[in-house]
């Protein structure tokens, strides 16, 4: 059977590694629509040579430049920031893989989950914002949700070897980013360059950052939680710097089940695609015994302290993990364009989800008020900091 796949977000390096993917796989996978916010001649290129029947453009400014680049290519195009959920929702999709950073995606994706359609989940906000939200719906509409983040998927294989009421605990293994080693107050020195020199995943900034800060694997507890239904009381993280085990699931009995395979997305997104099936794949082959070792740590939460609040956050649920997020989100773009140090990232989450009156959030709508009060406030509380400053440095 043709599997029909609409993909957020193709640019990306998550979209374009699907692409390599489904390329490789052949003809039982269709793109039928591709998205992009910008980038479109990457996009362009993308659909002269998937041919897909619709496309999106969140960015509307963009049409123009892209309908000149590809010419008499026949394709519908619908732009502007809804666009998403008109090629999410079409008909003729039954896949939907989204991997759109942020917010953005969101009413896509819950959009694809009302429609019973099979959504293969890379980005973490999805599950993270609205884990509760978009589960439910899921299970409502039938819809499947599988993960493609890589220890997701090694977690979900991994709980194949056992039922659910036997999990003990979800072991999640990150490599400990450029500054596994680094003490606390070596935070304050660092640079972008540094940040963005990740010594085992290839992927894009916002994400490079989250690895160097560890929270990545903070929002990725919140996502198991959400996927495996399990709390994140039992859900460690433990520092695994060669990247090769990608997350692991103990079970009741003591037996460890883990997932390994070199470091690389193609395996994680085949899988959601493939599932159940396993097919021939294009990532080299691991040889163990040239790695010699496998090491383990724990993380020093002194360093990574996005990964001391996520249990709080977690537990608080409703609204504090959109803060969370939302917070993070915009302190990256801080730090990426120059504006903050490094070490302000965690500061600004903390004194954000320190502010925030905690909510039970349940509508699409309430969830985005949250996101954007955070957005405001993140920037507020930094334009307040600045000022302090000033007026110090002028005393
Ligand atoms: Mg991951």
């Amino acid at each position: 059977m043709v599997r029909n796949i609409a993909i957020l977000g193709s640019t990306g390096s998550i979209g374009a590694n699907a692409l390599r993917v489904i390329e490789a796989l052949g003809d039982e996978f269709r793109i039928v629509a591709l998205s992009a916010r910008s980038s479109v001649e990457l996009l362009a290129k993308q659909v002269r040579r998937f041919r897909p029947s619709h496309v999106a453009i969140a960015n509307p400014d963009k049409v123009r430049s892209f309908k000149a680049l590809i010419g008499e290519q026949p394709c519908e195009i619908i732009a502007g920031p809804d666009s998403l959920e008109e090629i999410a929702s079409l008909d003729d999709v039954d896949t939907v893989l989204t991997a759109v950073v942020g917010a953005a995606g969101l009413p896509a994706v819950l959009r694809a989950a009302e429609m019973g359609k099979t959504l293969a989940i890379a980005n973490k906000e999805p599950l993270v914002i609205a884990g509760q939200l978009l589960t439910t719906t899921a299970a409502e509409h039938n819809a499947t949700i599988l993960p493609v983040d890589s220890e997701h998927s090694a977690i979900f294989q991994a709980m194949h070897a056992g039922q659910s009421e036997d999990v003990k605990r979800i072991i999640l293994t990150g490599s400990g980013g450029p500054f596994r080693t680094a003490r606390p107050a070596d935070l304050h020195h660092v640079t972008l360059e540094q940040a963005l020199n990740h010594p085992t995943w290839d992927m894009g900034p916002k994400i490079t950052i989250d690895s160097a800060t560890m929270m990545n694997k903070a929002l990725e507890v919140i996502e198991a939680v959400w996927l495996f239904g399990v709390p994140a009381e039992r859900i460690d993280v433990l520092i695994h710097p060669e990247s090769i085990i990608h997350s692991m699931v103990e079970f009741v009995d003591g037996s460890i089940l883990a997932q390994m395979g070199t470091p690389d997305m193609t395996v994680p997104i085949q899988y959601a695609l493939t599932y159940p099936r396993r097919c021939k794949g294009l990532a080299k082959p691991l040889h163990l015994e040239k790695l010699g070792c496998l090491t383990f740590e724990t993380p020093n939460l002194d360093v990574f302290r996005s990964l001391k609040l996520v249990y709080h956050v977690a537990c608080q649920g409703g609204s504090a993990p959109v803060v969370f997020n939302a917070a993070n989100e915009v302190a990256v773009e801080l730090f990426l364009s120059g504006q903050i140090k490094f070490h302000q990232i965690i500061e600004l989450i903390e004194e954000c989800l320190g502010i925030h009156n905690q909510t039970t959030c349940l509508t699409l709508d309430e969830l985005l008020q949250v996101d954007a009060w955070t957005r405001r406030t993140v920037k507020e509380t930094l334009k307040v900091s600045h000022a302090t400053q000033d007026s110090a440095e002028k005393v």
